[in-house]
């Protein structure tokens, strides 16, 4: 008998957010290869390592959870059972608990990995259904603080360049992010650009000395935590030397006087100091961006997670504002999103503090419009619990169940041993994914088997605001089922109406309508469109329109009054402070070929192949006074917690700071892995977003 032949599907690569379209292969023995896709836009054909190998990690169902499991009670083993036992525990326990305590006592934790279908379905069950806002992601610990400054100036979460701006910008600012490591394709566009136009300035501002600074014309190698200052001064030179555009000042932003008096708090100078890098380099940059024709900013977790992580987007997206570098061609801010979907789940408002299509939850009449939408009596006001503040209240015992889902919580929040302890003391935790390495699962009352990347279909959005379909490619092992469907599962099983969809074209269409006549409108878009005509950027309001690749051309902002809002920042960092016992600062961050918690990346060999084990950077001053060389075994500790590691010495870091990989978990069940075990608890005021860049430790030798 003939045997089928191969078949190519479109995707797109399930890691960051630089949203690479993929064509995934299918061969006669049900093999899967993957390449890139020559025609989307985004990567051109290019993958990075992760993405060249994701064919092996989907591949490999060693660790993949087949079927549901549940524990009879807490001390039992879990024990195999049927979806429908699965959902009706799942539903009686959820009644109880609501019934009992009220909607606020259970919460819901989901992924920025999560496909738009599943946020939406997951959104509307729990704030519409369920009757709380206790409905969190990581995207909390990722893209919160971008989300909270974009709003405050250009009035709603908007991304308002396009890639292809990269390649018309002159001057590029690259703060806290290492792309030439976590965004590799956006950072070979660039590098493509800068070697056909060797006059385009990169400047690259972080504590560490990394891949990209390598590429820098400028390296300002600041202390962590002084950003602000940093940008204030960089806005000081450009006022007193009016490299700024003061008509579109005038006519399109408000504010600028209380923004004008905190930056000139500090002199250049002095400034200087405190960043720890030459008043002539702050002068250098500033010149650069105000004299280039098209400036970008680009920014990841170095701006975003901190105490004061909106403080130091504001700072930053406030020299596109004075320079009137927005919303022309080449110029513009653009946050790096980690995660590949993190964007979509925004749109669908799949986080405590917002709502669907940007709009906003301490607003009544758009409450109203969502709860008309869902035909539900109300949306509840108050807002939900932010992740952290989720699980401390689950270990208070003010939330007493948490359903989490696509995500590694014990591996991936900050004090972890906090974490533990609150899944520990929750009276009923569900773990919904596709791998049994998720380490909350010991924690688990109910263990639900979800399907992979390739074995479901929906949409997700990139960075640059981009929607792209992905194809069904292969079928889930065991019993596993799509997110969306043990969503629909879920809901039925608690009796709720209106999650009868047949289908996730159904479920992309109802979350398209809900997004008409609003800034996102993405009502002209729909699977078959997506299909036939590829991926688009909203918004994309009707059939006939082809995306939007750049806003803010005209100038007017989603603010009410239309203009862009300066908003003044002091520039103090709040982060815990350092001591005599504890004097050295902790960031975390990522390596090239890992991916997060490494459930995935850490099964390719070849991505073991460039760093296979936790390691801890240290300078070699800080090293020598420890009497710690090259390789010797560390004890990096503070009051929450240890972790035992390798030290690496190198002076690519600054003195006083030492750097850790967050992706490593607890190994072989011990411990003393987790670089989590030592980050803070402390989050920003507004995006309560964690402060991973900045925690007081100690090192020892071991
Ligand atoms: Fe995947 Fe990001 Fe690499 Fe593109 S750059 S292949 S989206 S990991």
């Amino acid at each position: 008998m003939m045997k089928a032949k191969p078949v190519n599907y479109k995707s797109t690569c399930s890691y960051c957010g630089v949203g690479c379209g993929i064509l995934v292969e299918q061969d006669r023995q049900g093999r899967l290869r993957v390449e890139g896709d020559k025609d989307h836009p985004v990567n051109r054909g290019m993958l990075c390592s992760k993405g060249m190998n994701l064919h092996y990690a989907m591949q490999d169902q060693s660790d993949r959870l087949l079927f549901p499991q549940m524990r009879w009670s807490k001390g039992h083993p879990l024990a195999r059972v049927s979806w429908d036992t699965a959902m009706k525990r799942a539903a009686a326990v959820f009644k109880s608990l609501t019934g009992k305590y009220g909607p606020d006592s259970v919460g819901f934790y989901l992924s920025g990995q999560c496909l738009t279908e599943e946020y939406y379905l997951a959104n509307k069950l729990v704030k519409g259904f369920i009757g709380t806002n206790n409905i969190d992601t990581n995207s909390r610990l990722c893209m919160s603080s971008a989300v909270a400054a974009y709003t405050q100036t250009l009035g709603e979460d908007t991304v308002p360049v396009a890639y292809e701006d990269l390649e018309k910008a002159d001057c590029f600012l690259v703060a806290g992010a290492n792309p030439a490591w976590c965004h590799p394709i956006l950072f070979r566009r660039l590098e493509n650009h800068r070697q056909q136009h060797p006059e385009v300035r990169l400047i690259v501002v972080d504590p560490r000395k990394t891949q990209t600074c390598s590429q820098a014309d400028l390296h300002l190698q600041l202390i962590p935590g002084t950003d602000v200052y940093l940008y204030h001064a960089i806005a000081r030179v450009l006022i007193e030397e009016g490299n700024i555009d003061i008509d579109f000042i005038t006519q399109h932003c408000e504010n600028f006087e209380q923004y004008r008096r905190p930056v000139f708090e500090y002199t250049v100078s002095e400034a200087a100091s405190t960043c720890g890098i030459e008043e002539s380099d702050i002068r250098l940059a500033a010149s650069w961006i105000g004299n280039a024709a098209g400036f970008i900013s680009m920014w990841a977790m170095g701006l975003n997670q901190s105490v004061i992580g909106v403080n130091k987007n504001l700072a930053l997206i406030s020299l596109h504002l004075l320079t009137g570098k927005i919303g022309r061609a080449g110029s513009g801010p653009l946050s790096l999103t980690g995660q590949p979907n993190a964007m979509g789940g925004r749109e669908v408002g799949g986080m405590a503090t917002l709502l669907p299509a940007h709009r906003r939850l301490d607003n009544p009449l758009h409450r109203q419009e969502v709860a008309a939408f869902w035909k539900v009596p109300a949306v509840p006001e108050r807002p939900g619990l932010a992740a952290t503040k989720l699980f401390e209240a689950l270990e208070s015992g003010e939330v007493k169940a948490v359903w989490i889902m696509c995500t590694n919580p014990l591996v991936s929040l900050p004090n972890a041993n906090q974490v533990e302890a609150a899944l520990k003391k929750a009276r009923f935790v569900v773990v919904q994914d596709i791998s049994g390495q998720n380490q909350a699962i010991p924690y688990a009352d109910l263990v639900l088997p979800a399907a992979g990347h390739f074995e479901k279909e929906g949409t997700m959005t990139n960075s640059e605001r981009r929607i792209t379909y992905l194809s069904k490619v292969t079928a889930p092992p065991g019993e596993a089922l799509p997110d969306a469907e043990i969503l629909l599962r879920f809901a039925r099983a608690m009796g709720f109406k209106g999650f009868g969809q047949k289908n996730m074209a159904e479920v992309f269409a109802e979350h398209a309508a809900l997004t008409r006549h609003t800034n996102i409108d993405i009502s002209g878009l729909s699977y078959k469109r997506l299909q036939e005509e590829g991926s688009m950027q909203w918004p994309v309001p009707h059939p006939q329109h082809t995306g939007t690749s750049r806003l803010f051309e005209n100038a007017r902002f989603f603010t009410e009054s239309g203009k862009a809002r300066f908003q003044p920042v002091q520039p103090l960092n709040l982060s815990e402070q350092t001591s005599p016992s504890l004097p050295l600062i902790l960031t975390t961050g990522r390596i090239r070929d890992q991916w997060h918690t490494m459930t995935k990346t850490g099964k390719v060999n070849k991505l073991k192949q460039h760093i296979s084990k936790p390691f801890a950077e240290i300078h070699p001053d800080d090293a020598a006074a420890r009497d710690i060389r090259e390789g010797d075994v560390v004890v990096v500790e503070n009051t929450r917690g240890q972790v035992r590691t390798r030290a690496v010495l190198t002076a690519a870091i600054r003195k006083g700071v030492v750097f850790m990989p967050m992706h490593w978990g607890k190994l072989l069940g011990q411990n003393f892995s987790r670089t989590n075990n030592l980050t803070s608890s402390l989050t920003d005021p507004v995006s309560k977003e964690p402060d991973y860049k900045f925690s007081a430790v100690q090192v020892k030798k071991y």
